[in-house]
C-alpha cells in the first residue's frame, strides 16, 4: 500500500499553500475540505440530512447550505456542530477511503485532514505531518486572506486542539513562520524523504 501522509494544523497555518507545493512535486493529494464541500454542494449527498438537522437555523443558498454562514452558525453553536460533523465526518471518510481505491499513485499520498487529531483519524495515515504557526500569524494571514474577524477565528481555535496538543502526535513538523521561499525548502526536503520511505515500502 502506498504510504500515505496526514496534513494537518490550525486555521489558516497554511495547510493548502503546504499541500500545492507537495502536488507540484507529483505527490497525490486529497483534501477533506473538498471533499466536504461537495457533500455539502447542490444535490450533494449530505444536503438534506445536514438541512434535517439544522433546520430552520441553517440559511439555505441555491439549494445547498450557505458556507460562510453555516461556519457562523456551527461556531456559535457547539450542538449544531456536533449535529454536522455527526453527518458529514463519516460520509467525508468513507469518500475519501473509495478515492484511495480508486487511484493509484506514482509517488506517496497527502491527505489534507484539518481535524486529524481532533477525530482521530491517525490510524488512516502512515505519519501525521502538522503545519505549525502562531496563532497571531494565523489570524493575521486569514484575516489577510478572506477578511475573516477576531472573534470568529478565536471561536474557530476553541473548537480545534490546541497547538502544542496538535504537536504533540506530529512525525513531522513544517513551522510555517518564514517566507514562502523557506516554506518551499522545507516541503522539497520532506518530499525527498517520503519517496524514499515510499521505495522502502513498495
Ligand atoms: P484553512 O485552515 O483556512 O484552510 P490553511 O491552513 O489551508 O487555511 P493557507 O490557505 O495555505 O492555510 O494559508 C493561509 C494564508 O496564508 C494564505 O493566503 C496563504 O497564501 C498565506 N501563507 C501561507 N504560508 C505563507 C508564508 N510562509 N508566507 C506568506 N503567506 C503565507
Amino acid at each position: 500500500m502506498s504510504l500515505r501522509i496526514g496534513l494537518t494544523g490550525g486555521i489558516g497555518s497554511g495547510k493548502s499553500t503546504v499541500a500545492g507545493l507537495f502536488a507540484s512535486y507529483g505527490a497525490s493529494v486529497l483534501d477533506m475540505d473538498a471533499i466536504c464541500h461537495e457533500l455539502l454542494a447542490p444535490g450533494g449527498p449530505c444536503v438534506a440530512a445536514v438541512q434535517a438537522a439544522l433546520g430552520d437555523r441553517l440559511p439555505v443558498c441555491k439549494g445547498a447550505p450557505d458556507r460562510g454562514a453555516l461556519r457562523a452558525l456551527i461556531f456559535q453553536d457547539a450542538e449544531c456542530r456536533k449535529q454536522l460533523e455527526a453527518i458529514l465526518h463519516p460520509a467525508a471518510y468513507a469518500s475519501l477511503e473509495q478515492r484511495l481505491q480508486q487511484q493509484t499513485t506514482t509517488s506517496y499520498y497527502v491527505l489534507v485532514i484539518p481535524l486529524l487529531v481532533e477525530t482521530g483519524a491517525q490510524e488512516r495515515v502512515d505519519r501525521v505531518l502538522v503545519v505549525d504557526c502562531p496563532r497571531e500569524l494565523q489570524l493575521q494571514r486569514v484575516m489577510q486572506r478572506e477578511g475573516l474577524d477576531r472573534a470568529l477565528v478565536e471561536r474557530i481555535w476553541a473548537a480545534q486542539l490546541r497547538p502544542e496538543q496538535r504537536l504533540a502526535r506530529a512525525d513531522d513538523c513544517i513551522t510555517n513562520t518564514g517566507s514562502l521561499a523557506q516554506l518551499e525548502a522545507r516541503v522539497q526536503q520532506l518530499h525527498q524523504r517520503y519517496l524514499q520511505m515510499s521505495r522502502v515500502t513498495a
